[in-house]
């Protein structure tokens, strides 16, 4: 249940932690990310104590569509020794996944890695040839997606080097580099890169064909798309009001005898030797985990790792949810579904996390007066909630990235997924703050502001503001914006059909801007000042109005949803304020820009539509809601959408994004025990690469 590539994952500070999405992984390049979240410059501002940030380098490494960046893990130093040792181990065993991942995404990942990497690290050859650097770059492109297809888009890869000059680098490196890699396997590695018809795609979803047949990914052999529904509906209880989640932890198989089975991911079972390792590491954190509960769960993993049962893992989830006393908390398992074109099975990943204890107090503020901003919202009284509840959210810093978090990374989470927990324990929704402030401060100086805001002011607002505006409106909208307002009586909630998301998300949005710039936040000590609301006020209206289209191919419409909200709400104020120049485009130089004239009277247009859209909302009027989406949140004006193409094209921003992770190193006493842990940031991606492959890796090539 998390969103995918190509969709909302994109949607990274305004998707829908609680609504569609249990978890974005953004994977953007920090200056996409200032498009589509209204990000700016200096970020940092939710570890404004972290002075050693301003000096920090955020950038190492860039190849094809890809930046490398590092995070900072701020505050690390503030922990109990106990608690970094806690964390070391948690990364330990986010890192001993690595191969499951390759395995899961196409069953030839590892042996086409380690020939690679075999090459790459024996090689003696001229390295300053077109063909070794696209070699590299090849090389770069596998480790980044963990495997031969893109991590977004789930196309393979096209090798920009020939089938002959791998040939001769093949020979050139010594035969039992290679291991088991040899004859048809080997045969077969070289098919997988450079034959574009085999496996070209991780995950087809295409309607009509077998998407089993047509994906690359290696979570069925043997069986039909058919067969494997067929499996699975055969197993639902539709009775059964607490499900254990069907499939997710194994490969579906079918025998020689034609049976279909399951192949189980446990420390007996498939992928056994990289489990056993997750669970010595899993062993030594339990000892040390913060609490007695989180000792408890942990063990909980444990015993479902060593068994399969997904029993215990929903025990364990159930566990888990609820605690949110724990400073330290971790993501470890089988846990989204998207690389699997029927949903069923889960990625391995992980995330070794601790609370950000002064950002959560914002939204903790936001939060407990929830009731304060329902009662004041200005729509009609009816269809106010008597009775609100801020959903808390929490902001965390990542201390460490594995599996299908890394190196592309979610910027936020909720989990966990399993239905029947949300429905009767909750779940946990984080966001996570360090590395949306090295987005933040990557993109600084890429050159988009300077492109697409005209007036200085407003770029020193942004520089100022900017993310601190991001950040409280992406509270905002997730505390209180969705859990405001309610029906009117006979309304169910489903009668905008597919209009309903977008409108939605208008409304959380609408609610987030509405109180952005009420003085009511200064007063809670919130915000210092309301520029931050005209910081965020000329983002919101600039994307929303013109480079959000940045993201849109030429001649195409706006599908998504959260674009078309923002959309939406930009070109309705806009045409409503039009007669008072309230915004305004503005053409200078031939360029065109959008600049807000008047900030209050902006705040007003917003609590207006958020009054009808709440309303829509309410009453279910499914025409009404159409008609505002279909008139504000489709169309694209092809002018101004080519003028921006061209002028984002020239920053030459890389759109996606990813991150080395620190080291961890332990100190230790003179008997050997650990004392303390310290924190390392390393500069080279391909340093990293190479010691995770040869530190981590305990699969063997086929599994
Ligand atoms: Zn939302």
């Amino acid at each position: 249940m998390t969103l995918k590539a190509g969709q909302s994952r994109l949607e990274t500070k305004y998707n829908e932690l609680k609504i569609q999405t249990m978890k974005q992984k953004t994977g953007l390049a920090a200056a996409l990310l200032m498009t589509t979240l209204l990000t700016t410059g200096c970020g940092a501002d939710r570890n404004a104590k972290d002075a050693q940030a301003e000096n920090f380098q955020w950038h190492i490494d860039r190849f094809d569509d890809i930046n490398v960046l590092r995070y900072r893990v701020p505050d690390f130093d503030s922990l109990t020794p106990r608690q970094k040792q806690f964390i070391y181990y948690l990364g330990q065993a986010a890192l001993c996944g690595r191969d499951i991942l390759y395995d899961q995404n196409c069953k030839y990942n590892l042996p086409v890695r380690r020939t690679l990497e075999a090459i790459y690290t024996t090689y003696d050859g001229d390295k300053t040839t077109d063909q070794w650097l696209a070699f590299e770059k090849y090389l770069k492109k596998v480790w980044f997606a963990n495997g031969v297809h893109h991590h977004y888009s789930g196309d393979k890869f096209t090798p920009e080097f020939s089938a002959e000059y791998f040939d001769t680098l093949l020979a050139a490196t010594p035969a039992d580099k290679f291991g088991d890699i040899q004859g048809t396997l080997l045969d077969t590695v070289k098919a997988v890169i450079f034959d574009p018809t085999i496996y070209p795609k991780r995950v087809d979803q295409t309607a009509g064909v077998d998407m089993i047949a047509a994906s690359a990914c290696n979570y069925y052999n043997g069986v039909t798309q058919q067969e494997a529904e067929a499996f699975y509906t055969a197993l639902t209880d539709t009775t059964d009001r607490q499900p254990v989640s069907y499939g997710l932890n194994s490969q579906l198989v079918k025998g020689a005898d034609g049976k279909i089975v399951e192949r189980v991911w446990s420390a007996d079972g498939m992928y056994g030797p990289a489990i056993r390792e997750i669970v010595k590491w899993l062993e030594r954190a339990a000892a040390v985990a913060d609490t007695p509960e989180q000792e408890a769960y942990t063990r909980t993993l444990i015993d479902y790792y060593k068994t399969g049962d997904l029993k215990r893992f929903d025990d364990y989830n159930v566990a888990w949810v609820q605690d949110t006393k724990s400073t330290v908390d971790y993501v470890n398992g089988f846990i989204e579904n998207y690389g699997d074109p029927l949903g069923y099975k889960a990625s391995w990943e992980s995330t070794v996390n601790f609370k950000n204890l002064e950002a959560t107090k914002t939204t903790q503020i936001i939060s407990d007066n929830a009731q304060w901003f329902e009662d004041h919202s200005p729509i009609d009284p009816r269809y106010r909630k008597p009775q609100v509840k801020g959903v808390s959210a929490k902001v965390i810093t990542v201390a460490m990235l594995g599996g299908d978090c890394y190196p592309a990374t979610p910027i936020g989470i909720n989990l966990p997924n399993a239905d029947w927990i949300r429905r009767d324990h909750g779940s946990k929704s984080v966001t996570i703050a360090n590395i949306t402030a090295a987005y933040d401060a990557a993109a600084a100086g890429n050159g988009f502001a300077e492109e697409f805001i005209l007036r200085p002011e407003d770029r020193e607002l942004r520089a100022k503001w900017g993310t601190v505006g991001n950040n409280l409106h992406t509270d905002l909208h997730e505390c209180l914006g969705h859990a405001s307002g309610q029906l009117a009586e006979g309304v169910r909630g489903d009668e905008l059909k597919n209009y309903g998301s977008t409108l939605e998300e208008a409304r959380a949005d609408l609610f987030a801007l509405y109180y952005m710039n009420d003085p009511k936040l200064v007063e809670l000590g919130v915000i210092p000042t309301l520029d931050v609301a005209k910081a965020e006020y000329n983002n919101y209206m600039m994307n929303g109005l013109m480079t959000q289209l940045t993201r849109i191919e030429p001649g195409k419409n706006i599908e998504e949803a959260h674009m078309r909200n923002r959309a939406l709400i930009a070109g309705w104020v806009y045409e409503r304020g039009k007669a008072d120049r309230v915004v305004e485009f503005v053409t200078e130089a031939g360029k065109t820009y959008v600049v807000v004239n008047d900030y209050d009277k902006l705040r007003e247009l917003f609590g207006e539509l958020l009054r009808e859209i709440q309303r829509i909302k309410s009453e279910g009027d499914f025409k009404a809601g159409m008609e505002l989406v279909e008139r504000y949140g489709v169309k694209v004006d092809p002018t101004l959408h080519s003028e921006v193409l061209k002028r984002y094209a020239a920053l030459n921003i890389a759109p996606y994004s990813g991150f080395v992770n620190p080291r961890y190193v332990p100190v230790l006493d003179e008997a050997g025990a650990m004392t303390d842990v310290r924190i390392e940031y390393p500069t080279d991606y391909v340093d990293q690469m190479l010691t995770y492959s040869s530190e981590y890796s305990f699969l063997p090539n086929r599994n």
